[in-house]
């Protein structure tokens, strides 16, 4: 394959194209931009005789809304795991032909949340076959992780599995060749296709090294085309930077059907899985896993991994609801104030955007007179979950005013309002469905904008 197939590399910033690799672009002077890419032969120009023969070709590109609608009717149910806080994620289940993209930083436990889908997908459905393609872990590595998930999934579920059953369905592809994978792929026609990572896969029609920009477009860019030409769906687990950076997968953001997230707090058990794009189903919504030596469990009641329990009612501890895709989880946050000695006071924010809480103090200064000027402030959500949700704004509003008071909020209250720049607190979306879960938990005094205008009376 390669030799016939030739690569340019070309910069991502203004175009120019260059032979070779070069660290700086000489055209717009940009740094590490150039990207090998595959040169692609220009279409010969067509005369209007051939361009007739060839459009009369596209028949398939004007459809009915009615023929449309008939195949939805007739289309396979989606590949489901059955459960619920990972079906609801995807959607539903997996959609034939479709790639999602697994994201999160390495050692968070994308490739044990995938194990755990291969194994409930594998025991669901009696006649299926799944394809693990392991770049990063051995088989020896694999295969005892998938005895423990099968052992504690018939164990949750009460039921009898036969293990040999599942794991004699379950083949582990052990090169990082892509045009290899895709080979064995089309012979053994798997029901499902797990890729960890794509980050490990290569083409030798590029010479970059596994991990390239280049490589990383290229080698995903086949895998979507295999999966969309035999109705795989397909998995591509891709790791993301501590810092959040994404410049990985992000390239990849746009050609893959669906992006999941996941998250948490490495050192404790709770992980956080969301849609940031799909396709075939909501973005925005969340499962939520623990992770244990068996595989993962769902977290079926919030309230017990997002709120400390011991310290609600002290100074510096708030309540809110938070809504995540359709589901509200209530959260406790978190906040200390403290004198500092430094002429610039530390800020710390986990959990939510640092620039959140500079807003948030900013605001608190101006509106309710309240200053945090020589006071080092630290704040915490619970769970150390990337929350977005702006109703979460009058919770660290309280929790902070707490906090550099020492007087705790009154007993029993949640906090659901968004804060304004001016001060003012702002309605929150489906209200109703945060108030519900509040009470459902026992809370029944909520704070909200239809009691407070501002946080000067906070
Ligand atoms: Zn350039």
């Amino acid at each position: 394959m390669s030799g016939s197939v030739k690569s340019q590399f070309v910069c991502e910033n203004c175009g120019a194209v260059y032979p070779k690799w070069q660290g700086q672009c000489g055209q717009c002077k940009e740094w590490n931009t150039l990207v090998e890419t595959l040169v692609e032969k220009p279409k010969a120009s067509l005369n209007s005789r051939n361009r007739q023969v060839l459009y009369e070709n596209g028949a398939e590109l004007i459809v009915s809304a009615k023929s449309v609608a008939d195949k939805l009717e007739k289309q396979p149910p989606r590949l489901a795991t059955k459960l619920y806080e990972i079906d609801r994620v995807f959607g539903g289940g997996f959609v034939a032909g479709s790639v999602s993209l697994v994201g999160g930083q390495p050692g968070i436990g994308k490739s044990t949340i995938l194990t755990q889908l291969i194994v409930e997908i594998l025991i669901n459905n009696d006649n299926l076959e799944v394809i693990y393609v392991a770049g990063e872990e051995s088989p020896a590595q694999i295969v005892p992780r998938i005895q423990r998930i099968i052992k504690a999934s018939a164990k949750e579920k009460n039921i009898k599995v036969e293990s040999n059953n599942v794991l004699s369905r379950l083949q582990i592809v052990t090169t990082t060749d892509v045009d290899r994978v895709i080979y064995l792929v089309s012979q053994n026609r798997p029901a499902l296709l797990v890729i960890d990572s794509v980050q490990t896969m290569f083409t030798t029609d590029l010479t970059g090294i596994a991990g390239s920009v280049g490589q990383l477009r290229e080698s995903a860019g086949r895998l979507v085309a295999l999966a969309k030409r035999q109705n795989i769906p397909t998995f591509l687990v891709g790791h993301v930077t501590k810092e959040g950076d994404i410049a990985g997968p992000k390239v990849l953001e746009h050609i893959v059907d669906t992006v999941i997230e996941v998250s948490g707090d490495r050192t404790g058990e709770l992980r956080v899985i969301r849609s940031l794009k799909n396709r075939f189903g909501p973005t925005d919504e969340v499962g939520l896993l623990k992770l244990t030596s068996g595989g993962i469990e769902q977290v079926t009641n919030p309230a017990e991994v997002f709120i400390e329990g011991k310290t609600l009612g002290q100074p510096g501890s708030a309540l809110t609801v938070c809504l995540e895709g359709s589901r509200p989880i209530i959260v406790e946050v978190q906040a200390l104030a403290v004198s500092s000695p430094l002429s610039m006071p530390r800020r710390v924010a986990r959990g939510l955007p640092i620039s959140k809480l500079h807003l948030l103090l900013a605001v608190l200064q101006k509106y309710a007179r309240i200053s945090f000027e020589h006071q080092d402030v630290f704040v915490n959500v619970i769970g150390e979950v990337n929350f977005k949700d702006p109703a979460m704004d009058l919770a660290v509003a309280a929790a902070l005013i707490s906090a550099k008071k020492g007087k705790a909020p009154e007993e029993k209250v949640v906090y659901c309002g968004e804060i304004g720049l001016l001060g003012e607190v702002r309605q929150v979306r489906q209200l109703e469905k945060r108030v519900k879960e509040a009470k459902r938990l026992g809370y029944k005094n909520i704070v909200t904008s239809k009691s407070l205008n501002s946080v000067r009376q906070l």
